[in-house]
């Protein structure tokens, strides 16, 4: 059973099972809404696996039962992840913990799964770049749990480290499934659908139209392909030795850099900034763009580095470079008229 396979990640995590020959039980909120499925759907019929539709809600409890009872595995990938919300509460916290636990609770109801992947974030492994040097760390890595986010201060950040806690919780009190979690830092690479509220989206957006034209934020991320976490989505799976998190980042650099592959790759076609825009100019137009002025104190121009040894020497994860992610990412959201 895979949540969340509408949405830009867990498209291609099925995408992928079904290209490995799995039976996968995709649970959706409506499934007349067919456009949101279609393109699923014919990769299905290209492939050797079957795509089945349960519906369920991540806020209605009990409503993934009927899908995980006779399911062998759960990939929890569903969970908002947006730029902008009105009601963090309602948009990130509740569909974030109350999700978790009701799906988990009808993996353990099933009596037939034995392994749940949750797709949980790096945003539940660290708040702000500020975080790393204030708690005396050269880098981040699985050991670390967010501490500085709340529900006023970066909202998904929280709903993030709530659900992901809230997981090990109930895994510890069972023992019919194991856990293993995968924790992706932003998410890039080529969308298989145009129909996703993704804040990759959003960030890519901002950067192909031209928001950061006049300079770029002195902001580090940590950046994975979408179709690496699909694949470390399956490993997560298929490997007896899988054990706990799995941070997941191809390299950690400045949305600086992002632009300039962006040019290299595409000349003038989009409008890209020559070179940083300064702290305090970052005060003064952030809140247009979204951005308060806590989360701009907190990570701009602060050091900010992932380590993402576990999943390459354990797991095997071979990552897709930046640049062809940035590449073909570009190529898809224009053909898709995303752009
Ligand atoms: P997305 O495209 O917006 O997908 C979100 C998915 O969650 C959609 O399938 C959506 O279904 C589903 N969903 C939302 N509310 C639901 C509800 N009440 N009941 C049932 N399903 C619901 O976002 P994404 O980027 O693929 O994110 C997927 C997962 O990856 C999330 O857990 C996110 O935290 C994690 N993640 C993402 C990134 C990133 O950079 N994108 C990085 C790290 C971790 P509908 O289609 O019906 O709306």
């Amino acid at each position: 059973m895979v949540t969340g396979g509408t949405g830009y990640v867990g498209s291609w995590i099925v995408k992928k099972l079904l290209e490995a020959g799995y039976t996968v039980r995709m649970t959706v909120r409506d499934k007349n809404r067919t456009s949101k499925y279609a393109v699923l759907q014919q990769i299905a019929d290209r492939s050797t696996g079957t795509l089945e539709f349960w519906e369920a809600d991540l806020l209605v409890p009990g409503s993934f039962d009927a899908a995980a009872t006779g399911s062998d595995a759960v990939m929890h990938v569903a969970s908002p992840f947006m730029i902008k919300v009105k009601d963090p509460q309602k948009e990130f916290v509740d569909p974030a913990l109350e999700g978790t636990r009701n799906v988990l609770f009808a993996a353990t109801k099933s009596g037939t799964v034995r392994k749940v992947v949750l797709t949980s974030s790096v945003a539940a492994i660290h708040g702000d770049n500020a975080d790393m040097a204030e708690q005396g760390l050269a880098m981040f890595n699985e050991a670390s749990f967010n501490t500085t986010s709340s529900l006023n201060h970066s909202p998904y950040s929280y709903s993030k480290v709530l659900a992901e806690k809230e997981a090990w919780s109930i895994a510890e009190a069972q023992n019919a499934w194991k856990l293993v979690v995968v924790n992706p830092s932003l998410v890039l690479g080529p969308p298989l659908m145009a129909d996703s509220s993704s804040g990759s989206f959003t960030i890519m957006q901002d950067i192909l139209r031209g928001t950061y034209k006049f300079g770029a934020p002195n902001i580090r991320f940590g950046y994975v392909d979408v179709r690496d976490v699909a694949e470390a989505h399956l490993l997560a799976l298929e490997r007896d030795d899988a054990h706990g998190r799995y941070l997941l980042a191809e390299r950690t650099s400045g949305i600086i850099d992002i632009t300039q592959m962006i040019r290299s790759a595409f000349g003038d076609k989009y409008k890209m900034p020559k070179g940083l825009v300064p702290k305090w100019s970052m005060y003064l137009v952030g809140p247009f763009v979204g951005l308060k002025w806590n989360f701009i104190h907190r990570n701009v121009g602060h050091s900010f580095e992932l380590d993402s040894s576990k999943s390459r020497d354990q797991l095997g994860l071979r990552y897709t470079p930046l640049e062809t992610t940035m590449h073909d990412m570009v190529t898809a959201m224009d053909e898709l008229g995303m752009v």
